[in-house]
């Protein structure tokens, strides 16, 4: 199949009726061109009131289930009200129905139990993204395009990780290939839902939050196409988020690595795993505005012309450091550290960054905060008996950090950067507390102060004169 082109909508980009209109057009134009497939994620904001639903059916609030499900039925009826009309109306109102019944029976479920089986809630999650798919496709119907919602669960298959699940890629491209090739050819729109998958044998997984986008790579490298375009709400790929830096610009071009280390730094605009299966194939990513789709965008490409010195600056808050240290030298700190990530790994709790110092044996790490539990327990109970003994001073955590990442090829061998990117945040009076950098030297990490973050951002931003060299200055 020549051409192919795989587009993603955001939550934003389907987040109202006039929004998916937009989508639909979006897609209908691309049609007419070339074949396409596109991925969905649900309307903004729909999948935190699954999760808070579950939450609370765990907890017994029936009350509260009830009108979050109330919020989920009206606000997918009121979109349904203003795109569509007819039999087709009435029709997409039954599925709304269906699927929130749907939900309605898990979160029972759920309240019965009082407990969340992560198998349970990557089932529920889902219906946001298919209720997002179920629109579109009946939008697009409506207006002549022939267009099928798919429930990625028939085609990305996965381990068996709930919540955060990998793509088993051969197995995916198999069922693509078998499913929805033969859709496109026939000039056929499938509209896959974002986010969920399900194990070979049939269990729904979900690929972690933010996933669509990671949904779209794997069917774009599944299905061999020749381009990705994902459609957000802002103008592509930037130098810090604009949210932070009101003067950030919009890169137009970046690399798969610089992409990626910006996504597992923080920039929430792409999803850290969406360029892992794309890069075999080489297949072109564009993060392009559905606000304002005449604009370029960012070109995401395997290898870029870099102007020297660094490209953009990321942050993470929501994070903690964890800290561990000898009580005296004759304890080795390489086992400690070994024993200690040994742990980290049978737990599944990433670690962001990692330290260490030769002299007084001890070492930190930098996890999320919502993995810091897991993370801690982990490592306590594989020293114990150290830490009992005092041969390892009780494990220390700081809550009250964040994470700041200066990425770009062209950092590589650029002697004075990081002294600048140090005086830079020393000059706001923000506390380093630990640094990092990878070998690739494409990325320093830094650790920061959390009061001090969003300063040091915008302190790095402007020295470095970022928003100058990257081209238009975005407009959310
Ligand atoms: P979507 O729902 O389309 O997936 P997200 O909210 O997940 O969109 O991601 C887009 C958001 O990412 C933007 O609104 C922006 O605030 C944020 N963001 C963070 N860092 C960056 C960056 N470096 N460049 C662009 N956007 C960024
Ligand atoms: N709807 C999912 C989430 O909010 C996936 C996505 O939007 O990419 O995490
Ligand atoms: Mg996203």
């Amino acid at each position: 199949m020549k051409d192919l082109l795989v587009m993603k909508f955001g939550g934003t980009s389907m987040g109202s009726a006039d929004r998916i209109e937009v989508a639909g057009k979006l897609a209908r134009e691309a049609l007419a061109q070339r074949p396409v497939a596109v991925v969905v994620s649900a309307m903004s904001k729909v999948t935190d009131l699954l999760l808070d639903t579950l939450r609370r059916a765990e907890g017994g609030d029936n009350a509260a289930v009830e009108a979050n499900l109330k919020t989920l039925a009206e606000r997918h009826e009121a979109a349904c009200g203003k795109l569509l009309d007819g039999a087709a109306l009435d029709q997409a109102v039954g599925e709304v129905e269906t699927l929130v019944a749907e939900f309605r029976r898990i979160a029972n479920g759920v309240q019965m139990l009082g407990e969340r089986p992560p198998r349970a809630v990557d089932e529920a999650v889902a219906v946001g993204e298919r209720l997002s798919a179920m629109m579109l496709t009946a939008y697009l119907s409506r207006h002549g395009v022939r267009a099928k919602a798919i429930n990625a669960r028939e085609v990305i298959v996965t381990d068996a990780v709930f919540g955060n699940a990998t793509p088993l890629m051969d197995k995916t491209r198999e069922r693509a290939q078998r499913l929805l090739r033969p859709l496109i050819e026939d000039g056929m729109l499938p509209v896959v839902t974002g986010f969920n998958g399900a194990t070979a044998d049939g269990r729904p997984t979900t690929l972690g939050r933010g996933g669509s986008d990671f949904s779209a790579s794997i069917l774009a490298a599944a299905l061999d196409s020749s381009e990705l375009w994902i459609w957000t709400d802002v103008d592509g790929i930037m130098t810090a988020d604009p949210r932070i830096v009101p003067g950030a610009a919009v890169l137009a071009e970046v690399t798969y690595r610089e992409a990626a280390e910006l996504a597992y730094n923080g920039a929430k605009v792409l999803h850290p795993r969406t360029l892992a299966p794309l890069v075999e194939r080489k297949i072109p990513v564009w993060s392009k505005n559905s606000f304002a789709p005449e604009r370029p965008g960012t070109r995401i490409v395997p290898e870029v012309k870099a102007p020297p010195g660094p490209r953009a600056v990321t942050s993470m808050a929501g994070v903690a450091l964890v800290s561990l240290e000898p009580n005296s030298a004759e304890v080795s700190g390489t086992r400690i550290m070994g024993r200690a990530l040994e742990a980290l790994s049978a737990t599944s709790a990433e670690v962001l960054a990692m330290t260490s110092s030769s002299y007084q044996q001890s070492f930190c790490f930098l996890v999320r905060k919502d993995e810091l539990e897991r993370a801690r327990e982990a490592v306590e109970a594989a020293l114990s008996l150290e830490i009992n003994h005092e041969y390892i001073k009780p494990v220390e955590v700081n809550e009250n950090v964040g994470l700041l990442a200066v990425v770009g090829e062209g950092m590589r061998g650029k002697a004075g950067m990081a002294g600048e990117i140090f005086t830079a945040i020393s000059r706001e009076k923000v506390n380093v507390i630990a640094i990092a950098q990878g070998s690739s030297e494409l990325t320093i990490a830094i650790v920061v102060a959390r009061e001090g973050l969003d300063k040091a951002v915008r302190a790095v931003h402007q020295q470095c004169r970022m928003g100058e060299t990257a081209g238009y200055t975005g407009i959310k």
